[in-house]
């Protein structure tokens, strides 16, 4: 049985305090860590309003917290259901008083109809005999929870520590491991679609850190009773927990099912890329079940070996893997190899990765349009003109081959001169130092393509060429779209050029990627409008 390709849902019940049962059976948790009761009672409420259905109220936050005062009022008061956590030094937690205490504040909690409580592996066995009597007449549901905060251990390992777990008379079991790499979260994703497939006991199975992240994000998939959303960046209670916002409305956990697809970006760092907030909402408006995640990539290989259940659909692949993709792909579309860059790969149906470049298209098709715009009306706008690249990295080579093949006569200038004439050779095009560049104009009309990072933010005040260079150019593209209105751009429009933002390149190579992704002409007006919203 292939776990990583969905199991079964949770048997999650809630209380009946939340507003509506999400539909997959996963609750959306709230982390609550306030310093006191009153701004505890006033974030119960704000996490309702964010789209909660339970918090968990982590009390041993709270300064000189008196549990017989306390307590009554955070459970009488609250308006979602509670899980109470009184966590302790030794497992992480900031309660460092008498264990009888604090075992004591946690059988208080049941008499008081808690929700939940949350206890601890090491405690658990006995503190739920020592329950029986007062479990019998309390809807109090236990759960029992252990956290390693170093490693994953292997799925074997995680099955015998839940095998403990559900031996202590567990209503609900949770275990957090911790993140070292991406494919950490496949384990605990095999262990929870088996306690919902098999044990059929509810399951928190988390991973912590920024390489644990996706485990949040798939827990509705994999059959996780709950997955933990911050109110607010700042206010976590474990590393790596998203807010609820980008729960419910980037990724969408309340749509997700076991059979929601998975596609992602792959690159090391991600954290800052704008897909999830692009490629989502496209998937919801065609109404295709699936979602998009920032995976923070360590080894390629190793990742797509991983991920390789059918569920797992595509990837957008970014710095610094673009290359990498190109070996680790079964199959590679002929333009992406001339390049020698996959942007996007794709797993066939059968389970074949085949890879493809939508940065070349993105960046010539929107030049053309450029060269329509300055006037041209023929079919083949970059035939027989003159094209100066400046660079010859990624972004240089996609648009070095790219006005090549479409007729061009390419130039190609960069900072490290070899890198230019190696590219040259490589596509059949003539290579000049950036010096020259400053007064190369060898006729008019021609047209200018930067894909050097050079004016991208904060060096807002650098350009590739002088201004006085830019006569001869027609038209002028930069890769660049931080600021969305660079230098060069700037300057190429007081010279009367006709100008094309990297912007366009960016929506045009996700629009190529979404349709690979689904097979379905993209909502281009709904992910245009996105990225308007989105430009800097
Ligand atoms: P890359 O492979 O690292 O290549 C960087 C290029 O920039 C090289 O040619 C490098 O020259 C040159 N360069 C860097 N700093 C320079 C400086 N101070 N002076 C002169 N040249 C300099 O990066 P890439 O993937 O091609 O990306 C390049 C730019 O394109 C980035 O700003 C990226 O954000 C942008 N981009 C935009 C899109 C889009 O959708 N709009 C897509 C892809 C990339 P050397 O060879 O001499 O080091």
């Amino acid at each position: 049985m292939d776990y990583l390709s969905g199991g079964g849902l949770a048997t999650a019940r809630i209380s009946d305090l939340a507003m509506s049962p999400p539909q997959n059976g996963t609750m959306l948790c709230a982390p609550l860590v306030a310093e006191s009761v009153e701004e505890m009672l006033h974030q119960i409420k704000a996490a309702k309003a964010s789209g909660a259905d339970v918090v968990e109220l982590r009390v041993d936050y709270i300064n000189s917290f008196q549990p017989g005062v306390d307590l009554p009022r955070l459970i009488e008061g609250r308006v979602l259901p509670v899980i109470i956590t009184y966590r302790p030094n030794w497992e992480g937690g900031l309660y460092e008083g008498d264990e009888a205490a604090r075992v004591a504040a946690l059988s208080l909690a049941i008499e008081l109809q808690a929700d939940f409580i949350d206890v601890e592996l090491q405690v658990a066995e006995d503190f739920i005999a020592s329950q029986s009597s007062k479990r019998s007449s309390s809807s109090t549901r236990i759960i029992v929870s252990n956290h390693n905060y170093h490693t994953t251990p292997s799925s074997e390992e995680i099955g015998r520590l839940v095998a403990r777990m559900q031996a202590t008379g567990a209503d609900i079991i949770k275990f957090v491991t911790t993140a070292n790499n991406v494919v950490d979260s496949a384990n605990v994703f095999r262990v929870l679609a088996h306690t919902q497939l098999s044990l059929k006991v509810p399951t928190i199975a988390l991973v912590m850190g920024q390489k644990g992240l996706i485990s949040r994000l798939l827990s509705p998939k994999f059959g996780g009773f709950l997955t933990f959303g911050t109110l607010s960046s700042g206010k976590e209670s474990a590393p790596g927990q998203p807010t609820l916002t980008d729960l419910v409305r980037t990724y969408r956990l309340r749509e997700m099912d076991c059979d929601t697809r998975v596609y992602g970006i792959i690159g090391n760092p991600v954290g800052h890329s704008k897909g999830p907030y692009l490629h989502n909402p496209a998937f919801e408006a065609i109404g295709y079940n699936a979602v998009y995640l920032p995976f923070l990539v360590d080894n390629l290989a190793e990742f797509l070996s991983v991920y390789s259940a059918p569920d797992f659909g595509g990837f957008s692949v970014t710095i610094p893997f673009k290359e990498d993709a190109l070996k680790c792909c079964d199959e590679v579309e002929s333009s992406a190899k001339a390049i020698g860059a996959v942007n996007t790969i794709i797993r066939r149906a059968d389970g074949k990765f085949v890879g493809y470049n939508t940065d070349c298209e993105a960046a010539i098709s929107a030049i053309e349009d450029g060269v329509r715009e300055s006037g041209y009306h023929g079919s083949q706008p970059l035939s027989g003109k003159l094209c100066v690249v400046i660079g010859a990295g990624g972004a240089g080579k996609a648009l070095a081959f790219g006005a090549k093949h479409r007729g061009a006569r390419v130039v190609i200038a960069n900072r490290n001169f070899e890198r230019a004439k190696v590219l040259a050779e490589s596509v059949g095009a003539e290579a000049i130092s950036l010096e020259t560049l400053s007064s190369f104009q060898p006729e008019t009309g021609m047209i200018l393509a930067n894909s050097t990072s050079v004016g991208m933010q904060p060096n807002v005040q650098d350009t590739p060429i002088p201004k006085a260079a830019l006569k001869g150019y027609s038209v002028v593209f930069d890769a660049v779209y931080t600021p969305l209105e660079t230098r060069l751009l700037r300057e190429a429009k007081e010279s009367g050029a006709v100008v094309v933002s990297g912007l366009e390149m960016f929506i045009r190579q996700a629009i190529g990627q979404f349709e690979l992704f689904t097979g379905q002409p993209a909502p281009k007006s709904v992910m245009r409008e996105i990225v308007a919203k989105m430009a800097p």
